[in-house]
């Protein structure tokens, strides 16, 4: 059952976490001059209108992106990802938010390539129409992402970035995410995988890093971010996390830099706090 929109939660903290991780994880790629390939296993539409529809309805992103472009002193990292909000919006305010897919296109070289998996038939087609001009360079399938990546790896460049971003709405993506992992660095073992994951009190959540710390990979970090403390009924996502496998050396410093102004800037109460751990077999 297909019933996650993520026009709901478009430009929220967590996207917010992830966008700016991802586009880090995609310049470092780029500083190298051989192409790449970038999967992302779980699309979205690719652009979310933020001033109609669901992603109005209760306005997350007010929280989110709304409070980094309101700032003047965000450190670099952070001032990257809010400028590739802006290039969206050229008449000012914020009126669209990029997705995944978005932010890889621009951040792509020719060379490139973006491999995306997009299951819900309305965002599938959503997204077939904001890569209508992206030619050769990206390819969209109506298919489930976990297989699709089964069948990409290894990509013929031999360099990769995989974004893994389920709904999580079914608990069966906690167990899908690190299955996938494990296969995908059977056949692929030097690429780089970021997984995206709801803080939620229930156990599948906490238990997910954890289980994702003994994948046979090189190295790993891990960054979450609570922007509030646990609610008393137990119910509500407090914050998230990005888990990648075989990161970027240069990650590391970049979280060091942004996550206390993350939690400064997106806490929303005295349980806003962030976390970060790197390891290295
Ligand atoms: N990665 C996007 C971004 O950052 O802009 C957001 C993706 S959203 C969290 C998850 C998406 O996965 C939803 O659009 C949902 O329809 C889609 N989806 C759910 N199950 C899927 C599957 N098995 N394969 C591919 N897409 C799926």
């Amino acid at each position: 059952m297909l019933s996650y929109r993520h026009a709901f939660h478009a430009g929220n903290h967590a996207d917010v976490l992830k966008h700016f991780m991802l586009l880090q994880l995609l310049q470092y790629l780029n500083q190298k001059d051989k192409a790449y390939w970038y999967i992302d296993t779980h699309a979205g539409a690719g652009v979310y209108a933020l001033d109609q529809g669901y992603a109005a309805k209760n306005a997350e992103y007010a929280d989110g992106i709304g409070r980094l472009l309101a700032r003047d002193d965000l450190p670099a990292p952070l001032a990257e990802y809010a400028a590739l909000v802006r290039s969206l919006n050229p008449n000012g305010g914020l009126r669209l938010y990029p997705g995944s897919p978005w932010i890889a296109l621009q951040t792509l070289r020719q060379d490139d390539r973006l491999r995306l998996f997009e299951l819900h038939p309305s965002d599938h087609e959503l997204l077939q129409e904001n890569f209508r001009d992206a030619g050769r360079r990206a390819t969209v399938e109506a298919a489930d992402g976990f297989a699709g990546l089964k069948a990409l790896l290894p990509p013929p460049p031999r360099r990769a970035l995989v974004l893994i971003d389920p709904p999580y709405e079914e608990k069966q993506d906690y167990q899908r995410v690190p299955a996938a992992l494990q296969g995908a660095l059977k056949r692929f073992a030097t690429g780089s995988y970021a997984v995206w994951y709801p803080l939620l009190q229930r156990q599948e959540s906490r238990q997910l890093p954890e289980k994702l710390k003994t994948l046979p990979a090189n190295s790993w970090l891990h960054a979450s971010l609570t922007v509030a403390t646990p609610s008393a009924d137990g119910f509500g996502m407090h914050g998230s996390g990005m888990f990648v496998l075989n990161p970027p050396w240069t990650l590391k410093a970049a979280l060091q830099d942004a996550m206390p102004y993350l939690v400064r800037v997106l806490g929303q109460d005295a349980g806003a706090a962030y976390q970060l751990e790197f390891h290295e077999n």
